[in-house]
């Protein structure tokens, strides 16, 4: 479907194309997300890639005061923390990721299991735009 090498290079350019694409083991079928170029299961290396459809829950969270530079330029900060979570998606892959449309600094609000969709922040310019994958309720 896509000649692209399994790698987070990849899987970062199909975020700027609004994709998410991870990689599955044509041999046993497990999935990985981002992609590697080799299975994390059988380590075999006959891979196809996958499209995932952002459809998923929030399988555990924390909320973030520290912000790492690039989110500080958004403005993050200890006054203005922002939620990391794990997504569950539906085809039974777990990925890492902002957690927006809620609230960072009442996290006791935030519930396990809320279903959630993938939305795409795209940031910066030219050479230096990147593509956060993000989820929301
Ligand atoms: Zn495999």
């Amino acid at each position: 479907m896509y000649n692209r090498p399994f790698n987070d290079n990849s899987y970062e350019q199909f975020l700027k194309e609004e994709k998410i694409m991870g990689s599955q083991c044509q041999k046993c079928g497990a999935l990985a997300l981002p992609p590697r170029p080799i299975c994390v299961s059988c380590f075999g290396s006959e891979l196809e890639w996958i499209q995932f459809r952002g459809v998923g829950k929030l399988a555990a969270f924390t909320s973030i005061i520290v912000a790492p530079p690039f989110m500080a330029k958004e403005g993050f900060s200890k006054n203005n923390p922002y939620v990391v979570g794990v997504v569950e998606l539906e085809e039974s892959a777990k990925i890492v990721a902002r957690i927006t449309g809620v609230d960072a600094k009442k996290p006791e609000e935030i519930k396990v299991g809320t279903p959630l969709k993938a939305e795409f922040i795209h940031s910066g310019q030219g050479p230096e735009q990147k593509t956060y994958l993000a989820f929301k309720p």
